[in-house]
């Protein structure tokens, strides 16, 4: 960018010959010639390692159309006070949404009918909302740090739901649809910062080993390690609302799990994002693999992706699709691919996602103008599964095309339908949010 013009001199001019500079330098006509290495790779003409080559093939045949699909999204709003000090709090919305995949169907692909949406979502919808206090503002008598983990821990077991994401937690962390009666996952103490080896099965709340202060089940998840003495960054209300949307996915294959499991089998879960859980949250990873591949043992599919909708993932799909056959059809990415076309990085000890992903990536093509990225769990880690590994892949290919919404590219309706539910426009404006809450 130029600079601007001073009090004294003019601005810096812009001119021709400063951008012939830059195509003449040897140093930029090489870089760019490397820049445009992965593009000719994808393209078929690269360098002969037949694993860079995107490996696309037609959708299995087989697939039955799965018919209740449920969805889930969050949103999140942070309004501060004028003045000074700056008073901040968020407020988080999640949704859980069920769809009938046959009405969906049915809807004009390109202008739904508002009343008939309106049907479709009518009794099929768990939200939540909670708050968070992000500075300047705490429980009376309590710090703002032990606020926000008393605040999360009475959120996740919100009564307007029955408490049913804290039994979804307690569900996962517990591995309860098990005979192990493991204790929870290990965390660090949020008072003393001592390890404790997990809390006893079953457990909601408990007491510190080491110093005898009282912990939840919830700060096993490591809310505590992103927070100050005094204050929480927005990102503690982000990372509440990725897991409360991950527990409430998980609360509607407990439901079945526990009335009629062999229902799962005709279900299909819809994450607005990719299945993973970062750093500290990634300890429910391994009990999350855990499940499926328990009910894959048990002749019961649970079939779930997210849609990836922004990143790295979806750019290079947009670039390969093109010179992809035509649809529909599927590729599932090896690590070598994935660090070497989609990162640019060289290959780590450690291989990719193996801490922190619940689902691997697939890239999709159904035709010409819908790609996407998907992440579909395949149980057991795998850096380089086979299609055949991500569970009920058959099922899923074969609804996809019933699910995309003509409204927007490459979108699929549940998930255009749960961002509509959960989304910032159905809040109360940031107006209205600052006077209720004082600020
Ligand atoms: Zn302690």
């Amino acid at each position: 960018m130029p600079y601007r013009p001073g009090s004294r001199l003019p601005g810096e001019r812009a001119g021709k010959l400063n951008h012939l500079d830059v195509l003449h330098s040897p140093l930029v006509n090489a870089l760019v010639r490397q820049f445009e290495t992965p593009n000719s790779e994808q393209e078929g003409t690269g360098d002969g390692d037949d694993e860079l080559e995107p490996k696309w093939t037609p959708f299995p045949e087989g697939g039955e159309p799965l018919r209740l699909v449920f969805a889930v999204d969050g949103s999140l709003q942070v309004v501060g006070s004028e003045g000074f000090p700056t008073r901040e709090l968020a407020f988080v919305k999640t949704a859980l949404l069920r769809v009938d995949a046959v009405a969906v169907e049915r809807l004009d692909p390109f202008a739904p009918h508002p009343m008939r949406l309106k049907d479709i979502l009518s009794e099929a919808a768990l939200y939540h909302a909670t708050a968070f206090p992000l500075r300047n503002l705490s429980l009376p008598g309590e710090s703002n740090y032990n606020a926000i983990r008393k605040i999360i821990f009475e959120s996740i077991k919100d009564e307007s739901l029955h408490g049913e994401p804290m039994s979804t937690l307690k569900w996962l962390a517990y591995e309860k649809w098990s005979s192990r009666r493991p204790l929870s996952p290990g965390f660090q103490c949020p008072i003393c910062e001592e390890e404790i080896e997990g809390l006893p099965y079953d457990a909601e709340e408990g007491e510190c080993p080491h110093c005898a202060s009282h912990v939840y089940l919830s700060d096993m998840l490591g809310f505590h390690l992103e927070m100050g003495e005094d204050s929480a960054p927005q990102s503690v209300a982000s990372s509440y609302m990725l897991i409360h949307e991950t527990l409430l996915l998980f609360t509607g294959i407990k439901h079945y799990w526990e009335s009629n499991p062999r229902l799962l089998n005709r279900c299909l879960f819809v994450k607005d994002g990719p299945l993973t859980l970062r750093s500290q949250y990634s300890k429910l990873v391994i009990p999350i693999r855990r499940l499926f591949q328990d009910a894959l043992a048990r002749g019961i599919t649970i079939h779930m992706f997210g849609q990836e909708k922004s990143g790295a993932f979806v750019e290079h799909l947009a670039s390969i699709q093109r010179f992809a056959p035509s649809g529909p059809i599927v590729f599932a990415p090896s690590e070598k691919y994935i660090r070497t076309n989609v990162q640019s990085a060289p290959l780590r000890k450690e291989p990719y996602g193996l801490r922190t992903n619940y689902g691997s990536k697939l890239f999709v093509k159904l035709d010409d103008y819908h790609h996407l990225v998907l992440s579909t769990p395949i149980g057991e880690y795998d850096a380089n599964p086979t299609l055949q590994q991500y569970i009920g892949i058959t099922n899923i290919l074969a609804t996809l095309p019933q699910l995309v919404s003509h409204r927007h590219e490459c979108a699929l309706v549940p998930i255009v339908l749960a961002n509509g539910v959960a989304s910032l426009s159905t809040y109360p404006s940031a107006q209205i949010l600052r006077l209720f809450a004082g600020l």
